[in-house]
């Protein structure tokens, strides 16, 4: 009998853990950062108008439509936008086409979850900088030699917004290294905070957007990054060795609609930033520690040691949160901002839950 055995060749690979999602509609799920306002009526209007006849054919392999609707909205080339399905496909692409110079790439110790599983995946080695004390991030600290650097900015779960020229003090200090700048969340974080504009300045410079947060699609998987014409055709020659009909004919559609609606794009923001300013002042009134936060969601501590029970009692009560049980963080909990009726809702149970507790 031959000796091989498949089972000791598989990619063996510890992978990341989504939010749960569960079904229950009467559940208030401030677990995922999801936008409570749903789509705007004029893309429900043409959801409804979608020519079914197209769905037979494959779809429009660039996607030409959406990344046009996107390269109008910023003011950028078609050729600087690249669209994938969810900013998840989009970083993907980019530790795939830029990080295989077996330089370890940087990025925070407190950050999105994601970022070691593509390492690890992709066999890229990696270093976790420590965020200072007050979970900021310390520029300075991304001076060392490296493969690439990944920053969201705000940052998660924290929230904190990292100011424009920190940023650009690291696209500086790393000229020859590729830098992403996962934006996932700045729209909730005021005008001004973004680096797009900079994608000309800093050759090195990756932009990573998103359809999930502030357009209320997280269902419908898009995400896109906004770079230099050079780096986009890079991302574009491994999408089209990987997977070539990544974005789906709904999606290019309706996608490109959301992004016209500005309008509807500006009242949902504005109105879930204000909520989650009033979030903040409740919860620091409850003796809650509340991290500045420019995103849709709040990284709150009660500062007892009892984020966890919280979490736990919430969830039985059909309150869902976001929980990490790693160093540093085990006593913080990440809320979504939802509905104000959503917050109300959550005041109060975790003021009940105070009051028994104590
Ligand atoms: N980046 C960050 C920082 C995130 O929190 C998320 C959401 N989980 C993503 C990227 C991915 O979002 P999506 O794939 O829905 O665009």
């Amino acid at each position: 009998m031959n000796a091989y055995r498949w089972e000791d060749y598989v990619r063996r690979v510890e992978p990341y853990v989504p939010g749960e999602q569960p079904s229950d509609e009467n559940i208030i799920k401030l677990n995922t950062n999801e936008n409570p306002y749903g789509v705007s009526e004029r893309v429900k209007s043409i959801a409804r108008e979608l020519d079914y006849d197209m769905l037979r054919k494959y779809p429009d392999p660039k996607a030409d439509m959406l990344v046009s609707a996107i390269s109008d909205y910023y003011g950028v080339a078609k050729d600087e936008v690249f669209v994938g399905v969810g900013s998840d496909d989009v970083l993907a692409m980019c530790f795939m086409t830029f990080f295989g110079s077996g330089r370890r790439i940087l990025f925070p110790d407190i950050t999105y979850s994601f970022y070691p599983v593509w390492a690890r995946l992709l066999g890229i080695p990696f270093e976790e900088v420590p965020l200072r004390e007050d979970y900021t991030i310390s520029p300075e600290d991304y001076g060392v030699e490296n493969g690439g650097i990944v920053i969201p900015n705000p940052n998660a779960p924290t929230g904190i917004l990292l100011a424009r020229d920190q940023i650009e003090s690291i696209l500086i200090n790393n000229q020859n290294s590729i830098v992403i700048i996962d934006e996932a969340y700045i729209d909730f974080a005021g005008a001004g905070a973004s680096v797009i504009d900079m994608i000309n300045k800093y050759s090195n410079l990756i932009v990573v957007r998103t359809f999930s947060k502030s357009r209320s699609m997280a269902g419908i998987r898009i995400g896109y990054a906004i770079s230099n014409n050079r780096i986009i055709k890079y991302l574009n020659d491994v999408k089209y060795s990987y997977n070539s009909y990544t974005m789906n004919y709904p999606s290019i559609i309706l996608g490109a609609e959301a992004i016209r609606d500005e309008a509807y794009f500006r009242d949902v923001t504005e109105k879930i930033v204000k909520t989650r300013e009033e979030f903040t002042d409740r919860l620091a009134h409850l003796g809650y520690k509340v991290l500045p936060s420019a995103a849709n969601f709040v990284f709150a501590s009660p500062g007892d040691g009892t984020a966890r029970e919280i979490f736990e009692a919430a969830r039985n009560d059909g309150i869902y949160f976001r929980y990490f049980d790693s160093p540093g963080i085990d006593d913080y909990l990440r809320i979504t901002i939802g509905l104000p009726e959503d917050m109300d809702k959550v005041i109060k149970f975790l003021t009940i839950h105070k009051s028994i507790v104590k």
